[in-house]
């Protein structure tokens, strides 16, 4: 079902599903966000530049989303294949936790935004900061 969402995504602007394309997905889809050179290791048999060139269209065309993390970014899949979430980034092990979307922090963006009369589409959320094991071994 998702392949076909990225098939879609894909086809309506113009492209097509190589073999490099989808396991690249394949990759994003089974991990929690990656770096790119995480992204790239995990995909060994794909030459680097082909490995980021799939990633910036991915992103381009709404497939990924870029989390911004300090000065570095991951990529994940979009919310095209997943429920809205957000993260919590270890700075101590690096890792990036998956947290459900909470409602009533989503109604209060919904409210910051129209005080402003503005119509909220999209927003990221990244919290940095230490995971339960790292505070432990500080
Ligand atoms: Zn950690
Ligand atoms: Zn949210």
């Amino acid at each position: 079902m998702q392949q076909g969402i990225l098939t879609d995504l894909l086809r309506q602007n113009g492209y097509s599903l190589t073999q490099p394309r989808l396991v690249i997905f394949n990759v994003l889809r089974l991990h929690q966000p990656l770096t790119m050179k995480e992204l790239s290791n995990k995909c060994k048999r794909i030459d680097r530049a082909t490995v980021y060139r799939t990633a910036e269209l991915f992103e381009q065309l709404g497939i990924a989303n870029r989390l911004t993390i300090g000065w570095k970014y991951k990529l994940e899949l979009s919310e095209a294949f997943s429920e809205h979430h957000h993260h919590l980034h270890c700075s101590g092990c690096g890792k990036t936790f998956d947290v459900p979307a909470n409602p009533s922090l989503e109604a209060m963006i919904k409210d910051i935004s129209s005080q402003r009369g503005f119509l909220a589409r999209v927003h990221q959320l990244e919290i940095d900061g230490l995971c339960e094991n790292c505070q432990k071994s500080d």
